[in-house]
């Protein structure tokens, strides 16, 4: 029997609402069958991140020359950086039956959201903070860039926020665990 695809979930929220702990707390529930894309991107990596497991770190002409190639599904820079789905990675992960995580921002979504070829393929969803200052707490928490970036993201997080009425559903993170199993109910109820 045919595989059955699975579907493309995008993920989107400013910086510092707390994707990545909702995306790692997602996949301990196998149940959902998720698998991430890991996206391609200019930025220097922080902290732990690794080389294909958090994004695939390349120069600019590597990206630029998927760029030309129409390699990628979405594409964005992002404060400086470039940003992008890799169409076969997405696609392959898809037709093994994956539910794929892509967790992109706004501007990559919304053309994402305008290409009809997969818009039945599609769940979105927007990751709100409770409020703006509990917002720029968690930013600086993470205390990891420089003043000048954090503006730039907070900056960016104002406009993302008057785009998240294009997304199927918007989910606010104030507890966790009830994020969680908003966004679970969801997926279930896509998948199914
Ligand atoms: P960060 O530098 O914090 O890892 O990511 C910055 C922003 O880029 C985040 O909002 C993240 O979701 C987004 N992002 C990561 N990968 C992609 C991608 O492939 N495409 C787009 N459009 N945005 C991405």
């Amino acid at each position: 029997m045919a595989q059955k695809k699975g579907k493309l979930i995008i993920l989107s929220g400013p910086s510092g609402v707390g994707k990545g702990a909702i995306i790692a707390k997602l996949f301990a529930d196998k149940s959902l069958n998720l698998a991430y894309s890991v996206s391609m991107t200019t930025r220097k990596p922080r902290n732990k991140e690794q080389d294909g497991i958090n994004y695939f770190f390349v120069d600019v002409s590597t990206f630029l020359n998927h760029v030309k190639g129409n390699d990628f599904l979405e594409y964005t820079n992002f404060i400086g950086n470039y940003y992008g789905t890799s169409k076969s990675y997405v696609l392959n992960l898809q037709n093994q039956g994956y539910n794929v995580i892509l967790e992109i921002e706004v501007d990559g979504a919304s053309q994402f959201l305008k290409n009809y070829e997969y818009r039945n393929d599609i769940m979105s969803i927007f990751i709100m903070p409770p409020s703006y200052q509990e917002l720029e707490q968690r930013i600086r928490m993470r205390a990891s860039e420089s003043e000048a970036i954090i503006e730039k993201r907070l900056n960016k997080a104002k406009e993302e926020f008057k785009v998240q009425h294009e997304y199927d559903y918007i989910v606010i993170n104030d507890d966790l665990d009830i994020a969680i199993k908003e966004i679970t109910d969801i997926i279930k109820n896509n998948i199914n």
